[in-house]
């Protein structure tokens, strides 16, 4: 008889736990199907095009700002391990070894993470420190500041303002007419090389003392 008893507890134990095994997994998938769905609501492209340009200039400023919130797990599977490590674990590249930093060719940097146009070459200078470095944004609304006090000092950080991605630093020893330094990661950028007509048409509108 205690050797039934046993077995029939023994039982029971499996029954419990197969119960949970199944409760653990519809969780597991309400969960999942909760997070596709969200997914869908982001503003996500993996591509890049001068669309995406006139979008983002024609949209309002409250539509292109519409948070892009992932887990990070989807970032993971989007960036690069580098491209991770930096935006969302607010690492920072060596200097010198970033795709950017000597970078010259004329167009819009983006956020890397969630392709909203961040920086324009044209504010673009050499720094000399190895990361690429502006002096002002496209649109300052685009980043956000927030105070950084790691390494024993106190710094700047800039995020981007949609996706929350940490991009660098920004310090008050650029050139003018602004006086900022925006030193950036390149893994935080993406770039989109201006096209000829976009070229043309800029140099028509534009202060010639900026060309
Ligand atoms: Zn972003």
């Amino acid at each position: 008889m205690p050797r039934l008893k046993k077995i029939s507890a023994t039982r029971r134990q499996t029954a419990c736990m197969a119960t949970l095994c199944v409760v653990g997994l519809s969780a597991a998938l309400m969960l999942v199907q909760f997070s596709e769905g969200d997914e869908k609501q982001p503003v996500q492209s993996d591509k890049q095009s001068d669309a995406d340009t006139d979008a983002t200039e024609n949209s309002s400023e409250e539509e292109v700002l519409k948070p892009v919130v992932k887990l990070d797990r989807e970032w993971r599977k989007q960036l690069s391990r580098q491209q991770f490590y930096v935006t969302r674990q607010g690492g920072t590249e060596r200097a010198r070894t970033g795709e950017f930093w000597n970078h010259k060719t004329d167009g819009i940097y983006r956020c890397v993470c969630c392709e909203l146009p961040l920086f324009d070459a044209k504010s673009k200078y050499k720094s000399g420190t190895g990361w690429p470095s502006f002096w002002e944004p496209i649109n300052e609304k685009y980043v956000s500041q927030h105070e950084d006090r790691s390494f024993f000092s106190i710094r700047t950080e800039v995020r981007c303002k949609r996706c929350a991605a940490h991009l660098g630093h920004v310090f008050d020893d650029g050139p003018e007419p602004s006086g900022l330094r925006y030193c950036m990661n390149s893994a935080a950028l993406s770039f989109q090389r201006r096209e000829k007509s976009t070229q043309r048409r800029e140099k028509s509108t534009k202060n010639p003392v900026s060309q």
